[in-house]
């Protein structure tokens, strides 16, 4: 079956691209595309460009270039045709819905890279990076996903799984032909490689938090009494880092989410409301949302003011997130102080002064050791997704079996069957042996067009 969609945003921007794979790519090219010369689009050598117009019905809809990739080398291993036409939203869509009437059906979320993976381009943890390339807002993730890309994780499973296959295949040949002169499987021998193979598993878990917060980014909550300068700390911390990624109003005017980089890390703040007790309707709502905002977050910012007592207010915030991860920010920090911080026992307490900016540095380190960043600010480390981390788990559990059968003296049939469960697992994670739905599941989260 030939698909094709539009690759790029439905934006409006200098060039939009339609790809279309499939075996009657080039011939549906080669009915919609007029190139200017004497190109025989139907003899175009993959890797090769032309510059020609889209004609539909005796239509000129627009100048564009057109890419042939021929299979085996193309992205999908099928043969590949990429318009690039003028950036418009309408005329795009329109060369499109031409190429669906010449006969290829509407790509489905991350079909090209589907098939680059069914076609073996590609693993199925190649395929996955692809979309965490997109997803990227961070050095970080970037790096981890192009790691990825590069089958690095596929490198590291591959190594667990011949290792799990070669003591299954000892063991096969030792039951199998028991009167074969083979040496019985020593389980201490087996005990060991199954030790390695616990140690890299639980690398890549260990890993994978660390990765889901340069991926994802933190969600924090800044709360606080009014006037203790909860905005101004926020727009010094934007300002600050120079990189508003992306400013979204909330669901009504009392929350509003920033996405601000902390470093490597993108911290999604909701701009709450203090927790106040609330005498009119419209600020119940506002402090409801507050405490949602606060009961969600990962991270919690107690502003106070440092040039004032505490107050019941400052009192009842600090009970409010008692026991949450957060990090105590006293403010005004240039003011003479008068805060009784013996209210505080919190491992992290800032001193600063939002309004200069002095000390908000202070914020980005408590984050990273906090969240445990340190150690990979500057490791090119790859980081697993979850469907990845949940076959590690799996892998893990049945390895750790294995290792209590073997050291119980039960049968070596009761192991291998652990150590088989394990290998399965693996074998999901790198997608070399894996069902249609997990391909499913997989390809589900891409957009049309990847
Ligand atoms: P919010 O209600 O908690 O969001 O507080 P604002 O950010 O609106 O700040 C309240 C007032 O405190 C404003 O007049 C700010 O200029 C002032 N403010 C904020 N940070 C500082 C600071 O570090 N030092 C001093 N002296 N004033 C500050």
């Amino acid at each position: 079956m030939t698909v094709a969609a539009i690759s790029t945003p439905p934006a409006v921007g200098g060039i939009a691209l339609i790809r279309i794979s499939g075996e009657n790519s080039i011939s549906i090219a080669q009915k919609l595309f007029k190139p200017f010369g004497s190109c025989d689009v139907s003899k175009m050598a993959g890797h090769t460009c032309a510059y020609g117009r889209i004609v539909a019905g005796g239509e000129q809809l627009d100048d564009a270039l057109l890419t042939v990739f021929r299979a085996p080398k193309s992205y999908t291993g099928e043969d590949v045709v990429e318009i690039s036409c003028h950036g418009g939203i309408y005329v795009s869509r329109r060369i499109l819905r031409e190429v669906i009437a010449l006969g290829a059906e509407p790509a489905g979320p991350g079909e090209f890279t589907k098939r680059a993976f069914l076609n073996g381009k590609i693993s199925l943890t190649q395929a996955e990076a692809v979309a965490d390339i997109i997803a990227a807002e961070g050095e970080n993730a970037l790096i981890s996903a192009n790691l990825m890309r590069d089958g690095e994780l596929f490198r590291r499973a591959k190594v667990i799984s011949q290792k799990l296959i070669e003591i299954l295949s000892s063991l096969a040949a030792w039951t199998d032909y028991p009167d074969e002169d083979i040496p019985q499987a020593e389980p201490a021998k087996i005990i060991n490689t199954l030790l390695q193979c616990e140690r890299d598993l639980n690398k890549l878990i260990s890993d994978y938090d660390s990765g889901l917060v340069f991926r994802e980014g933190i969600s924090c909550a800044i709360v606080g009494r009014p006037n203790v300068g909860k905005s101004t700390l926020m727009n010094t911390l934007l300002g600050y880092e120079r990189s508003i990624v992306n400013s979204s109003a909330g669901t009504t005017r009392d929350v509003v989410e920033e996405r601000l980089r902390l470093g490597d890390v993108i911290l999604k703040i909701a701009d709450t409301a203090g927790i106040r007790d609330a005498d009119n309707e419209v600020e119940r709502i506002g402090v409801k949302l507050a405490e949602r905002a606060i009961s969600r977050a990962q991270l919690i910012f107690a502003v106070f003011d440092g040039s004032e007592e505490l107050s019941d207010e400052d009192l009842k915030i600090l009970k409010k997130t008692e026991g949450r991860r957060r990090i105590i920010i006293i403010n005004k920090g240039d003011l003479p102080q008068k805060i009784n911080k013996e209210y505080f026992n919190d491992e992290y307490i800032l001193e600063v002064e939002a309004k200069s900016g002095t000390g908000t540095e202070k914020i980005r380190s408590a984050v990273y050791e906090m969240f445990k960043l340190d150690g990979f600010a500057n490791t090119h480390e790859v980081f697993a997704n979850e469907r990845q981390k949940l076959c590690c788990d799996t892998a893990l559990k049945h390895i750790r079996e294995a290792i209590d059968a073997l050291s119980s003296g039960e049968t070596l049939d009761a192991v291998t069957v652990c150590i088989d469960s394990a290998a399965d697992a693996i074998l999901t994670l790198s997608g070399e042996k894996v069902t249609n739905a997990v391909v499913d599941d997989v390809f589900k989260r891409f957009c049309v067009g990847e």
